[in-house]
């Protein structure tokens, strides 16, 4: 029978410890620390209480707990003396079935990993979707880990053994997340529609309105019409639109989304996500027939990366009536007007003002996105709370020393380009790092003609500068451009600084930002506020409406615009279950 959280709460101490037996292999005292947080509000309370007792245990015993896991395919497989647990895991990934050379293969890898770091290889082998790695994906994941930094991989190995836990959780209180899994299987199955080029190299590319974009696009709408949306198109700019209508006709709308293209070899989630998740939401409304106060509109964006024209966030953008004509003669690296290219689709370039909302008829904007980066991953919480798209501000530059001798010329009479640069972004490094949430990136540095004896004459940068609000970007900005100016006058170089990009700040709004507080909170996971560091549509859409937008944990350290980018079926069941929640609580607010 399964266990239940009531058992659990209500179990005396020792009985409670012997009903999360296995969970962690071989290491008790992990539910002996995380039982202090008892009572558990939901398995995800549980999860987390978990994970916690490990972090917050004296480092010796989460390095035990490492070493207490069986080597993948190794010597306790072939005796076997696995636990149960742990030959069920092995077994559904086929690892109880190698062929030699893949036994041979990973015997190697379990020797060089066991000799860099000084503990086995652990991998969650019954993955994200809990349904069992492939042995090939499996081998690419030990090869590609063995690289990392011994901290690092530390960590990842026991953010495996928690998701393994997580997944034994699961399985032990008879729990399928059946809605995270139907979210994971609709971003697989609109993974198979890629750019041409792409699909041979099994890469994810979908730009705009490209063969593949044009089926995505069609896939979601037979989709969202399965799902029972009231009314499904395609718009003038080709955003998918799913309209679920209120238990009222004149009701106000609330407006989510986000958007389904991809940047080159990009993620299966990256804006995916943020159109499926409540495309579950309304499935589930219309099995329950259920109708709101509110209507209910999801939109499937179809431009936001300007990856074919330079034309970022044109779907969001053409919501707010930003749309520009002069995009419309942009060539792609084909020669293809973005014109043609609409025409081609069967876009009506005309109706495309049409497609404005008008603020008055919506209530807000919500979306629901993957984090995109490390943080949620690292403390082990599934869902965030964002509270502000960061304003960034974009520079290239140039500085312009004297080309010298690197030979003959002394270290105090030497004008190095490289050398000022390189100041400059140790400055920008520790002065973004004292606000705590501001960023500053210099992602490009290039000495143009350089050689190996000459010292640099002139070096080219690039500068990115973002923080939660644009005064705090403002200020961080303000002191980097001063200390440019200041290390090049002290260096006797001089400099050239084009400011190539500048977006304002979106906060979120106070109320909406509650609402996913509230819904989260519900579920008992904790509640962490965090700035997006990246930019979403929802910038777009806080221009005329407020917004809030809800942050989904990626494993993987958060990677993404990348293959490895991923997340769970349990966190995307959690983030169906923050929206439904967030919905039912906005049906209870007197007039929304
Ligand atoms: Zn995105």
């Amino acid at each position: 029978m399964a266990l239940t959280l009531e058992a659990l709460n209500a179990a005396p101490p020792d009985e409670a410890v012997r009903l999360l037996d296995g969970i962690y292999e071989h290491s008790p005292w992990v539910a002996e620390r995380a039982l202090a947080a008892r009572p558990f509000r939901s398995l995800a309370h549980l999860k987390y209480a978990m994970a916690q007792a490990v972090a917050t245990a004296p480092p010796e015993l989460p390095l035990a707990l490492i070493r207490a896991h069986p080597e993948l395919a190794g010597k306790a497989m072939e005796a076997k003396t696995l636990t149960a647990e742990s030959t069920q895991e092995q077994g559904k990934a086929g690892l109880t079935n190698c062929t030699p050379e893949e036994l041979e293969r990973i015997r190697a890898l379990n020797k060089a990993y066991g000799e860099k770091f000084g503990f086995p290889f652990i991998l969650a082998v019954r993955g994200p979707r809990g349904d069992g790695l492939s042995k090939g994906e499996i081998i690419a994941t030990f090869e590609r880990r063995l690289h990392h930094h011994p901290d690092f991989e530390r960590a990842e190995a026991l953010r495996n053994i928690h998701r393994i836990a997580e997944i034994r959780l699961d399985d032990r209180f008879g729990v399928v997340p059946a809605l995270g899994n139907d979210v994971w299987d609709w971003q697989e199955k609109l993974a198979a529609h890629t750019d041409p080029g792409y699909a041979e190299l099994g890469q994810l590319t979908v730009t705009y309105l490209t063969d593949a974009h044009r089926a995505c696009a069609a896939q979601i709408a037979g989709w969202m019409r399965e799902a029972g949306f009231d009314s499904v198109g395609i718009d003038a700019v080709g955003n998918v639109v799913g309209r679920y209508e209120a238990a009222t006709p004149g009701a106000k709308t609330l407006l989510t989304g986000s958007h389904y293209d991809t940047v080159r070899n990009g993620g299966k989630y990256d804006g995916r996500l943020g159109i499926f998740v409540p495309m579950a939401c309304v499935r589930e409304l219309k099995r329950q027939n259920r109708r709101l106060p509110f209507a209910f509109e999801v939109v499937g964006f179809a431009e936001e990366e300007g990856q074919r024209y330079k034309a970022t966030f044109l779907g969001s953008g053409a919501l707010i009536g930003h749309f520009d004509r002069n995009w419309l003669d942009q060539q792609d690296a084909d020669g293809v007007t973005l014109r043609d290219a609409m025409k081609h689709a069967g876009l009506n370039i005309d109706d495309i003002p049409k497609i404005q909302r008008d603020p008055a008829k919506y209530l807000g904007f919500v979306e629901v996105h993957i984090e995109q980066g490390p943080v949620l991953n690292e403390l082990d919480i599934p869902l965030g709370i964002v509270t502000s798209i960061n304003g960034g501000v974009r520079f290239v530059g140039e500085v312009f020393g004297m080309a010298s001798h690197a030979g003959t010329t002394p270290m105090d009479r030497r004008r190095d380009a490289a050398c000022a640069v390189a100041e400059l972004i140790l400055f920008a490094e520790q002065r973004a790092a004292k606000d705590g949430d501001s960023v500053a990136t210099v992602g490009m540095l290039q000495v143009p003609n350089g050689s190996i004896n000459v010292v640099p004459g002139n070096c080219r940068f690039s500068l990115d500068i973002r923080a939660p609000n644009d005064p705090q970007r403002d200020a961080v900005v303000a002191d980097v451009l001063a200390e440019l100016k200041a290390i090049c006058e002290r260096r006797g170089v001089r400099y050239t600084l084009e400011e190539a990009m500048r977006a304002a700040a979106a906060p979120s709004a106070p109320a909406w930002q509650a609402r996913w507080e509230k819904a989260v909170d519900a579920l008992g996971v904790p509640l962490f506020r965090m700035p997006s560091g990246a930019g979403h549509d929802a910038m777009k859409l806080h221009e005329v409406m407020p917004q809030a937008m809800l942050f989904v944990r990626g494993i993987n350290s958060g990677i993404s615009h990348n293959p490895l980018e991923s997340s769970t079926n349990d966190d995307m069941q959690l983030a169906v279950e923050a929206f439904q929640l967030l919905l039912d609580n906005l049906a209870k607010e007197d007039a929304p």
